[in-house]
């Protein structure tokens, strides 16, 4: 599934400091902005910069926009992290652990629901097998009047 632009473009109006902030990180300075790295640690190798929107880490040498922002920051992939700057999932990380959670069991009920297709489209027309007897014989109700052959 690929992402739509207008979620992207949602994503990105989301400000760096605003995801800096909510994560309780906390940097010196105003629009270039340093501090700790939440990932690697140090003392003012991580930087925001609040005007180009853009944050940077010379430990991770990881840097680029909000959305990588939140790939870096929660380990997550692009789809996700627009997801979480968009609101649909929590970034909580408790609540986000309930996420993968979850989603681990979508994917075990895709692999079940793919299962059942294959089987599906893998089985036979009931025509001309002794399926047809069978429910020929139920829907006329006919319980004694089962066709033999
Ligand atoms: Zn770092």
């Amino acid at each position: 599934m690929t992402i739509g632009a207008e979620i992207i473009d949602a994503a990105h109006r989301i400000p760096v400091e605003h995801i800096i902030n909510g994560r309780g990180i906390k940097l010196r300075g105003k629009i270039e902005r340093l501090g700790p790295c939440p990932i690697c640690g140090g003392t003012d190798r991580f930087s925001i910069n609040t005007k180009k929107q853009l944050f940077n880490c010379r430990g991770c040498r990881k840097g680029g926009d909000v959305i990588a922002l939140v790939q870096f920051l929660d380990g997550c992939d692009f789809r996700e992290a627009c997801a979480i700057l968009t609101g649909e999932t929590p970034s909580h990380s408790v609540e986000r652990q309930a996420v993968e959670c979850v989603s681990g069991i979508g994917d075990y009920e895709r692999q079940q629901h793919d299962k059942a297709q294959r089987l599906w489209r893998g089985s036979k027309a009931a025509a001309g097998t002794p399926v047809e007897n069978y429910l020929h014989w139920r829907l006329n109700g006919n319980a004694g009047q089962c066709r033999r052959r």
